[in-house]
């Protein structure tokens, strides 16, 4: 039975209510997916700050390469026409709905008979993933990180997972006389894939003229480089290098984007924050709610190459709650899969892949990521 009284504090909290079948929370890989597959026959409201889908992997290109852009960023109104999209963040989830904000601080509260988390991760810069804005936005941003790129010699790249990997191929591919090192605070850089592969990538760098540190950490600069344009400087590892820099790019990961769950959700979360869930892909202990994404805490990757599963179980799981019915389906999750390919520019890179293992074949690595970094998959789902 519905607590009244949640509802009638929900009303009092916010102006306007907006009702769909299903509400999707995170309109980027899992959800923009999950919200194509289910608006062919579901009223799908999708919240997300942004008015476009971005494909991350191409980040890396479109640094270097600010034109790349214009065809990985997909506007929602082109990608997701049957979809109602509300230019909103979640701030807090209730147990009614989510009550969510639009930049000008207009609050609405959104309910559906399912509704699906997938805000995905945030990070403490806008370089790879935009926090906010329009698509002409961040092809703006682009254009202006690429200029201040340009204009460095010496780049420091903190972060040794595949974001400063594939970064550093794009740099060294487009100015190979930049002097560019890479800091890793783990003993080898691409710890999520093998060591054959980790190690093929950096030698391919280490030719390019890359220095690679690993084992070593930079503190005390991660906080100036929540601006991503911030000058030039010199820093000291805790290993006692001293680096000079004139453009620091920090290639860490994200947190989960989760804070809206503290408020009436806290016990889902894990202690680092991410969404606990179950088999069903339904949050533990909820009958309608789901997380998708990089938020959840399966133990497997945090890979777009493992949400395509994730869409599949719970776009199922959905229909049957839509049609009345228990979800049946389960996702089992590919704990211990090393399989990543990682680019170093446009022509190279290396590869764990299913089957094959770890590959030396740069023309394979090619075709399936480096040439295109896969926009033309993503173009393809939205019929673009
Ligand atoms: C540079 C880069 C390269 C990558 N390369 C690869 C690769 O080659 N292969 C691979 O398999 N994976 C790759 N990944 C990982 C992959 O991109 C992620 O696993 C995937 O994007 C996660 O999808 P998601 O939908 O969970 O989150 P995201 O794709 O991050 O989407 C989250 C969405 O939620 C929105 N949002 C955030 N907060 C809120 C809120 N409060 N309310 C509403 N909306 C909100 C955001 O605006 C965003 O649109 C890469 C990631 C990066 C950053």
């Amino acid at each position: 039975m519905k607590d009244v009284s949640v509802e009638v504090a929900n009303e009092e909290r916010v102006g306007e209510r907006k009702v769909g079948d299903v509400v999707i929370y995170g309109g980027g890989i899992a959800g923009a997916l999950l919200a194509r597959q289910l608006s062919a026959t579901a009223k799908v409201i999708l919240v997300d700050p942004l008015d476009y889908f971005e494909v991350s992997m191409a980040a890396p290109r479109n640094l270097v390469k600010p034109d790349f852009s214009r065809q990985s960023i997909m506007p929602f109104a082109k990608a997701l026409p049957r979809v109602d999209h509300v230019a909103a963040r979640l701030t807090e989830l209730t147990s009614e709905g989510g009550i969510v904000e639009d930049a000008s601080g207009r609050r609405l509260l959104v309910t559906g008979k399912a509704a699906v988390l997938a805000t995905g991760n945030r990070f403490a810069n806008e370089l790879v993933r935009g926090q906010e804005g329009s698509g002409a936005d961040r092809h703006a941003f682009y254009q202006r990180f690429h200029d201040r790129l340009a204009g460095a010699e010496r780049i420091l790249l903190i972060g040794g997972g595949p974001i400063g990997v594939e970064v550093a191929g794009e740099i060294t591919e487009a100015w190979p006389h930049k002097h560019v090192t890479l800091v890793e605070s783990q003993p080898r850089i691409l710890r999520g894939t093998s060591e054959a592969a980790a190690a093929r990538a950096a030698s391919i760098l280490e030719k390019r003229g890359v220095t690679i540190l690993t084992g070593q950490r930079i503190d005390g600069l991660l906080s100036n480089l929540q601006d991503v344009f911030a000058g030039s400087g010199e820093v000291t590892t805790d290993a006692g290098q001293v680096i000079a820099y004139d453009l620091a790019i920090l290639c860490i990961g994200g947190r989960p984007n989760t804070a809206f769950m503290k408020q009436n959700f806290a016990s889902r979360l894990t202690p680092d924050g991410h969404v606990k869930v179950a088999a069903d892909l339904r949050v533990k202990g909820e009958r309608t709610i789901f997380a998708l994404g990089d938020i959840t805490d399966l133990a497997e990757n945090k890979m777009a190459f493992h949400i395509r599963g994730h869409v599949k179980v719970a776009a199922t799981n959905i229909r049957s709650i839509l049609a009345g019915k228990s979800p049946s389906l389960s996702y089992k999750p590919r704990t211990g899969d090393p399989t990543m390919v990682v680019t170093r520019g446009s022509r190279t890179g290396v590869a764990h892949l299913p089957l094959f293992g770890h590959t030396r074949w740069s023309w394979l690595v090619r075709k399936v990521k480096a040439e295109h970094m896969l926009v033309p998959n993503y173009a393809k789902i939205f019929s673009l």
